[in-house]
């Protein structure tokens, strides 16, 4: 990580190298930034501020029990979705709005699905679902999905362009002109399905493999439109811990002055990144949020 140090007030510096997401800077003048120590391999353990408002903080590395002691005029927070960070703002006063996972990938127990892999904006991966689309759901449901554990019922529309009735007319349509295709073998363009989708779906529905398009009966088009609509699979878990690209939750914007990253409630303390109670969809916005923030 780049953790951007600067007089908050004046102008900002960017140090070339630091392991360390929270950055207290000493003597903090114009031109006096060469008072910054850069520790790395460090974490920041605790943080507390005095009646002189400078903050006096612990350092030290994780596997030792020794600390060193740190005086600092300002303080910059940017520790990410690090407990320890969500622990030092609270030190500091900060409430913290409850964290939970966001961007990730569903678990779903159906090995005739995940032998299927496929490039999309849903991706079929060996233990589930992922892509562009899951990762979206994923962060818009971050906390009800939580609460629910990670288990329910994920409902996909692979048709979502067309009503139900005009799936249907597809179907009757391609049936009269491919009479003598197997259904397996063609599937309509309409739909843009991959072949091995569109055979896991015919499977599911029980279609036979060599039944030729001549032969299927009204009744199963209309209950493959009905899959294509409403394709049900069973989630049972989350992709693994630590997996998830970002945290929802965390110090409230309304505690921070958003022109500055100043904390309301604690002078010369700033707050930056993913330790804020914001989140967004993949595509950059994650950074975009800590890029303009530090
Ligand atoms: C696999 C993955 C893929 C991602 N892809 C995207 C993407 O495509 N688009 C997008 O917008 N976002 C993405 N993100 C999210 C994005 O990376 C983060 O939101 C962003 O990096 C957060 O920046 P930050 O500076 O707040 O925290 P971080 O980058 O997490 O930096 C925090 C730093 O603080 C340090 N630290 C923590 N605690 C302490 C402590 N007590 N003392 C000292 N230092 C400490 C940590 O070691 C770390 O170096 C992805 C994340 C992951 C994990």
């Amino acid at each position: 990580m780049e953790a951007s140090v600067s007089d908050p007030k004046k102008r900002r510096q960017h140090l070339p190298e630091t392991a360390t997401g929270v950055a207290g800077l000493t003597n903090c003048g114009a031109v006096t930034l060469i008072a910054v120590s850069v520790q790395t391999g460090k974490a920041v353990i605790t943080a507390s501020s005095s009646a002189d408002g400078k903050f006096a903080l612990k350092i030290g590395k994780r596997t030792s029990a020794s600390l060193d002691s740190v005086v600092a005029d300002y303080l910059l927070i940017a520790t990410g979705s690090s407990k320890e960070g969500y622990s030092l703002a609270g030190q500091l006063g900060h409430s913290i709005v409850d964290t939970v996972p966001s961007l990730f990938t569903f678990k779903i127990n159906d090995p005739d699905l995940t032998e299927l892999s496929g490039v999309g904006p849903m991706l079929v991966t060996h233990w589930g679902l992922s892509g562009p689309v899951i990762l979206r759901l994923s962060a818009w449901g971050a906390r009800d999905l939580h609460s629910s554990g990670y288990k329910g019922t994920l409902i996909v529309d692979f048709t979502p362009d067309l009503h139900k009735e005009e799936v249907k007319a597809v179907l009757l349509n391609h049936k009269k002109k491919f009479v003598k295709q197997k259904m397996v073998n063609s599937s309509p363009p309409e739909f843009d399905l991959f072949k091995r989708c569109w055979k896991y779906l015919l499977n599911r529905e029980g279609v036979a493999e060599d039944i030729l398009w001549a032969s299927v009966s009204s009744e199963t088009l209309f209950s493959v439109a009905s899959l294509l609509k409403d394709c049900s699979f069973e989630v049972t878990g989350k992709g693994q811990f630590k997996d998830e690209f970002v945290t929802a939750g965390g110090v409230p914007l309304s505690e921070i002055s958003l022109n500055t990253m100043e904390s309301k409630l604690k002078r010369n303390l700033f707050l930056a990144g993913e330790i804020l109670n914001i989140d967004g969809v993949t595509g950059g916005f994650n950074f975009q949020v800590r890029d303009p923030s530090f």
